[in-house]
Formats: structure tokens, C-alpha cells, sequence
């Protein structure tokens, strides 16, 4: 039984995938202790694994106290490490605890310090797509243009000066931005598949294509037993940047009194009462079990989130795809490239668009056909499973045995 550092973030994105992947690592003997935020600790617990949290305020602070900018961002990324780190050392190092290895989230670029820091090999745990370094310096230049030139520098400077002090502080090497914000690992685990993956077939044998990872997870429970799901739409927006109401009006005006059954998951920032009349048609919730959402969905209203994205998918429902951020608008492209939905832009939308949008996914059945395609993708990559087995060759190859 070795013993395994898992280093994630607080956010439903980046833990959902490791659920099961934990859950199976534990199965097979392994000992877990798992970094994440509060709030987080009841699901990972439930996995079997130990559970230590961070300051997830100060996190986030020093996260965007380097501002907006690409630079920024990068720094606050570090900054952030800088929060972390000493909080993990003091929970185990100075305890005495000891670890075989590290997986890290692609995100969270703590674990990778920590795994220089502690001299253990580290895996990398990558819930979106993968991004070349090429790519990254790319979309590191285009958004550096939408900055005031002087705030670049600024934040550059900054960043360079973080990189002194963290390298200063705990004997590490930082290296280059792409590092810092993709922390590369000799083995990456990535929650979809290849042919999903843009490119997929440039990543070289070290990125293992495992496909989403599903398992159950304890949600809450919902009752399906009087709901019409014959003609079931479910809306989310993700757990992120779901504060929306006038989408979710738009929503209710374009589908109420349809013959349509729709699920809207607003998220926990949301009230309800500020949508005014909820129509019979509707169900609207703060949260919903999403999986078991989807198993009876024919259509999925999506932000575009890798996980909302993959899990629409794997359960074969089509997708009407509005991204907002980050990964998002890759995603988005993504889907509709493969012919699985369609990427349709939240500025200028209007109720009747998004109901035409709707039933042409819906009147189409080559959306779902490709959706079916994809799905059968995901499930041959091997899931959580398959994440287990590589993480196992890849120890073992290190002469880890126990
Ligand atoms: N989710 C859920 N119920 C909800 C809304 C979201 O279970 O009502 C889960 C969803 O299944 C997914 C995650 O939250 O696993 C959202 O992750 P995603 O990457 O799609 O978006 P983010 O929240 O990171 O923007």
C-alpha cells in the first residue's frame, strides 16, 4: 500500500473527475490524503480518502492580487502556491507523515512545487483539454493585447519577483509561464479522450486519455417519479458563474407552457423568488443530481464546462453549448465541430433563438448520432478505471511496489 498526496482546488470542475479515481485507488489499498477546500471535504471523504483543506479565502485573494492580465494570472497562480504549500508542510511534513507520490490537478501548480519540495515522482490530473505550450503562449499573446501595455509590465514584473521569492523561500524551480500554468508531469492523466482532445493525436504516450471519469457521487437525492421525461431539457450553467438571472428568464420565456419538462439549475447564488412565476413545465433548483439528470435528458443547455460538457456526452445528450469563460469557447468549438450541438453565443440572445436552436437539435438526429459517437469514445478510453491502472504501471515503473 503506498501512500499518495492528492493536491486539488475547490471547485466542482477540478474534483468531480478525481471522485472516482480516488474511490478506486483506495479499493486497491492505496492510502489517500487529499488537499481541497472545505466545503468539498463530506465528497471526498466519501471516497475513503483522509482530507486536509486550506484557507480557501486567502487562496483566492492571493490568487487575483496580481489582477487580470495574462502575467496576472500566471503570478497569481503562484501566489497562490504560496498559500498552499506551507499550509500542506505544516499539516504532514512536520507531523511526520510520508508520501510515496503526488498526483496534482493541471491547475492547482502547488502539487507540482510540493512534489519538488518533498522529492516524490507526479501526476499530473488534467480535467480539461490539454494545451501545447505553442497554444499557450498563443492565447498568452492575444489576451495580453486586450491589456494596457503598462499593465503587462507591471504584472511581469511582479511575476518575476514571485518567482524569486518562491524559488528563494523552498529551493525549487519555478520555470516558464506554461509550467506554471499547466504544470506538466511525466505522467498526465486527461478526463476525456483522444478523439475529443483537439489535435489528440499529437500528445505524445505520457498524456493517457482515460475519458471522463464517472462515478457516483452523493448529491442529494431527486425524485423523478412524477416528472414527464419524455421531453426533458436540463440548464446549467456550471457552479462557477451561474448568478444569471436574466438568462434564466430567457430561459422561462422561451420554453414555458411547451410541451417540453425543463430542469434549470441556477446554483447556490441564485434566488429562485427573483424569477418571478415559475411555469408548470418547470422545475428549478439550486442543484441538481446531474448524472442522474442526464441518464434521462434529451437535450442539455450547457455553459460549455469540461465536466458538464463530457457528462452531457457520455450519456449521449445533445448539446446547445453558451460559453462564457475560460476553456469554455474551446469546448464549444469543439462540440460543434464534431456535430454534437451547437455553439451559440450568450450576448444578443434572444428567447425565440434559443428555442429554434433547441428543437433544431432536438428535430436533427445526427446531433445525437455524434453525440452516441463521442459517448462510445469516453467509455472505451476506460474511465477512472483506466486512470488507476496508469497511475499503477507508472509507480511500479518507478520501482514503487508496495
Ligand atoms: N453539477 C451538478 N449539479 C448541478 C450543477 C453542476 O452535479 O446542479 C456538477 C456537474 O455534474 C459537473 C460540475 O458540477 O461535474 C460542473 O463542472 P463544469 O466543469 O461543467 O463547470 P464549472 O462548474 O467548473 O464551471
Amino acid at each position: 500500500m503506498a501512500r499518495v498526496l492528492f493536491i486539488n482546488a475547490g471547485s466542482e470542475g477540478h474534483i468531480n473527475p478525481t471522485l472516482g479515481v480516488v474511490q478506486e485507488l483506495v479499493r486497491r489499498g492505496e492510502e489517500v490524503v487529499y488537499l481541497t477546500a472545505e466545503p468539498f471535504r463530506h465528497r471526498v471523504e466519501a471516497t475513503g480518502a483522509k482530507v486536509l483543506t486550506y484557507d480557501a479565502d486567502k487562496f483566492f485573494k492571493a490568487f487575483l492580487a496580481g489582477g487580470r492580465s495574462p502575467w496576472g494570472r500566471v503570478g497569481g497562480l503562484l501566489r497562490a502556491a504560496d498559500v498552499v504549500i506551507p499550509s500542506v508542510l505544516e499539516q504532514t511534513q512536520t507531523r511526520g507523515e510520508q508520501f510515496d507520490y503526488i498526483i496534482h490537478d493541471a491547475m492547482f501548480g502547488s502539487g507540482r512545487l510540493l512534489a519538488q519540495i518533498l522529492g516524490l515522482p507526479a501526476i499530473n490530473s488534467c480535467t480539461s483539454f490539454v494545451v501545447q505550450p505553442s497554444s499557450f503562449h498563443e492565447m498568452q499573446d492575444r489576451l495580453s493585447r486586450t491589456f494596457p501595455a503598462e499593465e503587462n509590465e507591471r504584472a511581469k514584473q511582479e511575476y518575476e519577483e514571485i518567482i524569486r521569492n518562491v524559488e528563494a523561500k523552498y529551493h525549487v524551480r519555478v520555470g516558464s509561464p506554461y509550467e506554471v500554468f499547466f504544470n506538466p508531469a511525466p505522467l498526465t492523466i486527461v478526463y476525456t479522450s483522444r478523439d475529443f482532445q483537439p489535435d489528440g493525436e499529437r500528445f505524445d504516450d505520457s498524456y493517457k486519455f482515460v475519458g471522463p471519469s464517472i462515478a457516483t457521487r452523493s448529491q442529494g437525492e431527486f425524485d423523478f417519479s412524477h416528472v414527464d421525461t419524455s421531453n426533458l431539457i436540463y440548464i446549467s450553467l456550471g457552479t462557477v458563474f451561474n448568478r444569471a438571472i436574466e438568462f434564466y428568464k430567457l430561459c422561462i420565456d422561451a420554453f414555458a407552457n411547451t410541451k417540453y419538462t425543463v430542469i434549470l439549475s441556477v446554483g447556490s447564488q441564485t434566488q429562485i423568488t427573483e424569477l418571478g412565476d415559475i411555469p408548470e413545465n418547470f422545475i428549478v433548483r439550486h442543484y441538481v443530481p446531474q448524472l442522474e439528470v442526464l441518464r434521462h435528458a434529451k437535450l442539455f443547455i450547457t455553459h460549455g464546462g469540461m465536466n458538464s460538457t463530457s457528462e452531457g456526452l457520455y450519456y449521449g445528450v445533445p448539446l446547445v453549448v453558451l460559453p462564457q469563460s475560460a476553456d469554455q469557447p474551446m469546448i464549444a468549438q469543439r462540440v460543434a465541430a464534431l456535430g454534437a450541438g451547437i455553439n451559440l453565443a450568450r450576448e444578443n440572445l434572444t428567447a425565440a433563438t434559443l428555442r429554434e436552436s433547441a428543437e433544431r437539435v432536438l428535430g436533427d438526429p445526427t446531433f445525437k448520432t455524434a453525440c452516441d459517437r463521442i459517448g462510445e469514445s469516453f467509455r472505451a478510453a476506460g474511465g477512472y478505471r483506466r486512470a488507476v491502472d496508469e497511475i499503477f504501471a507508472y509507480k511500479h515503473s518507478l520501482g514503487i511496489m508496495k
